[in-house]
């Protein structure tokens, strides 16, 4: 099959869909690809690495001519024109938000099979989770940056010195995002608390953390225990298919020390911390009642490099199964049939149908 990999043009999206490796693998199993000139700088990947791997450097409209297109984003509409019957396009879609691009989708009658929507019989969805792994490790970054008194934090180092308390980190939600959190706070050597309501989930953390971290079943009066005492806040709750609860409300604030910080990285479900709204990469912190809140909405997109390698580590085996065998690759996988959004025309994932009232 010939395979194309465009370069992304959506505003600060650094990441690239395949590695030099990835492509590698692909010319290997004797299919052709052609990437766009340029798609890998923002990762610091360079032109001549994937025509090392057997890639043909092309134009955008070269890459988009491929069989089956593999990106990082959605397209935007600037990219709407190379949607065709024949294109089988393999990348994040997250059409339920996005009315405009299932219908150009559709009218096209392009193929469309969706990461996010990729899902394994266990429930889990193995193309989100490499995000959620970079986010949860990032937000302890972020969050002991945000303490120093310089940039208006507490002034605590989190992993603290001899003789010295250590930060205390509270991180409410212990799945991808909240377990990555805890193992990056562990290795500064902070004092570190983890809050789920899945009891289950509180068992496995304690294994697997071996008594060195605090678990402790996630309620408002457990919370409001914490904050007084709370250096950093991490919010990594999910409800799928639903908001945030907002387990911080405004009045619980006043709770924390002066000069705190939360990174609350569930603010693309609308946040766990009722105070919070989504920020960028140039501008990610405001601050509220003395505490300061974090709230960038991609925060992968800050480590593009790593972000790069994570994702297409994940997304590759999917990317050869289309390759290698086209849309009956679908038939083949049950997780990736889930990803199909859409297909000659038809809407064929349930949750982008029900968003729109669209017939599925
Ligand atoms: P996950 O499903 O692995 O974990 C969510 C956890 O929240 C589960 O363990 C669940 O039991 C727990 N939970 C549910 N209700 C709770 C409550 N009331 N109190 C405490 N815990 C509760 O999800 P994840 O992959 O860790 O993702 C967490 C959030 O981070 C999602 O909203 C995801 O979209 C978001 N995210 C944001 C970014 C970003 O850049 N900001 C990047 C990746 C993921």
């Amino acid at each position: 099959m010939h395979i194309g990999l465009p370069k992304e043009i959506k505003v600060k999206e650094n990441r690239v869909a395949l590695t030099p490796g990835g492509v590698a693998t692909l010319v290997r199993r004797g299919h052709t690809v052609t990437v766009q000139q340029g798609a890998g700088l923002g990762s610091g990947i360079a032109d001549q690495d994937y025509v090392n791997a057997g890639a043909t450097l092309g134009s955008a409209d070269e890459a988009w001519a491929a069989q089956m297109v593999v990106k990082v984003k959605e397209p935007i509409q600037s990219e709407y024109h190379y949607l065709r019957p024949d294109l089988l396009l393999f990348t994040y879609l997250h059409l339920a938000a996005d009315r405009p691009l299932t219908d150009a989708l559709l009218a096209a009658g392009t193929t469309g099979v969706a990461y996010e929507t990729v899902q394994l019989d266990d429930g889990s969805l193995p193309l989100l989770t490499p995000m959620s792994e970079v986010a949860g490790r990032l937000s302890v970054q972020a969050g002991a940056y945000h303490l120093q008194k310089p940039v208006g934090g507490r002034g605590v180092l989190l992993g603290g010195v001899p003789g010295v308390q250590p930060g205390h980190v509270t991180i409410i939600g212990g799945g991808v995002v909240g377990t990555n959190a805890a193992k990056m706070a562990m290795g500064l050597g902070a004092k570190v608390t983890i809050l789920d309501v899945s009891q289950r989930r509180l068992a496995y953390l304690d294994d697997v953390f071996f008594g060195k971290i605090t678990t402790m079943m996630s309620s408002e009066a457990n919370i409001r225990d914490l904050l007084p005492t709370t250096d950093l806040l991490i919010g990594g709750v999910l409800i799928p298919g639903a908001k945030a609860p907002h387990l911080v409300t405004r009045d619980m604030l006043k709770l924390m020390p002066e000069g705190s910080v939360i990174v609350d990285v569930a603010v693309d479900q609308g946040g766990c911390v009722e105070t919070i709204h989504a920020t960028t990469h140039d501008d990610p912190t405001y601050v509220v009642d003395g505490v300061i809140h974090y709230g960038v909405a991609n925060m992968p997109g800050a480590v593009p490099r790593t972000s790069t390698f994570a994702l297409t580590n994940q997304t590759l085996p999917y990317a050869l199964l289309l390759a290698d065998h086209g849309p009956s690759a679908l038939h083949r996988n049950p997780a990736l049939m889930l990803g199909l959004n859409t297909h000659q025309g038809k809407l064929t994932y349930q949750g982008v149908a029900d968003a729109f009232e669209l017939p599925y």
